[in-house]
């Protein structure tokens, strides 16, 4: 399995793609919401063995809760710690329940096209690094704003992050995080419809 440098310090996500990043063990990626409204789908995938991924099942799981809060831990399929999140200073809404989207999402939605997508980006981001998985986990779709009513029915409203709100999570395996500036730009899941760059920094 490649290994790759940490990369300390500040990057960038462009609109509506995908990047990898590494994360070693007990460092800390800040993912940041530069314009305030912009869905970050975010995997995490062991290092060493990439068929360990971030798992949003087991997540719900084990925290018994269906979003993540500061104190939680992502787990990964093999229920043991990927990332802790440490600080949150976005109003803490995150969404673990909806797919990311992919190109089958834009057909039936009209495109005719081919359309960005999380799911590919995710795949693009890892080749970038590197890697490759067969499959597609469900992702922590960071600032995605997604509440569960009383009748158990779902709602998707627009992300109320403000600019500048981040979130904070630790590494505790070596992971590649992928990060995803969710391309959707035919709802409203990114607020004004218009995909933005993430910014993000990984730091000890
Ligand atoms: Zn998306």
């Amino acid at each position: 399995m490649m290994t790759t440098a940490s990369q300390i310090g500040p990057g960038m996500v462009p609109a509506a793609h995908g990047k990898a990043v590494h994360v070693a063990r007990g460092q800390s990626i800040r993912i940041i919401s530069l314009h305030g409204t912009q869905v970050v789908d975010t995997w995490a995938f062991n290092a060493d063995d990439p068929s360990e991924f971030m798992s949003m099942d087991h997540t719900r799981s084990v925290n018994s809760r269906i979003t993540v809060a500061v104190g939680d831990s992502c787990m990964s399929n093999r229920r043991r710690p990927m990332l802790h999140v440490t600080e949150d200073t976005s109003p803490g809404i995150h969404d673990t329940l909806l797919c990311p989207c992919n190109r089958q999402l834009y057909e039936q939605l009209g495109c005719t096209g081919y359309h960005r997508n999380c799911e590919d980006n995710m795949h693009e981001g890892l080749a970038d690094a590197g890697l490759a998985v067969p499959f597609t986990p469900a992702a922590l779709n960071i600032f995605m704003n997604v509440p569960v009513h009383a009748d158990r029915t779902l709602s998707r409203l627009v992300p109320e992050t403000k600019p500048g709100d981040f979130i904070r999570l630790r590494a505790e395996m070596d992971v590649f995080v992928v990060m995803s500036s969710c391309p959707q730009d035919i709802t409203t899941i990114n607020g004004d419809k218009t995909p933005r760059e993430v910014h993000y920094v990984v730091e000890e």
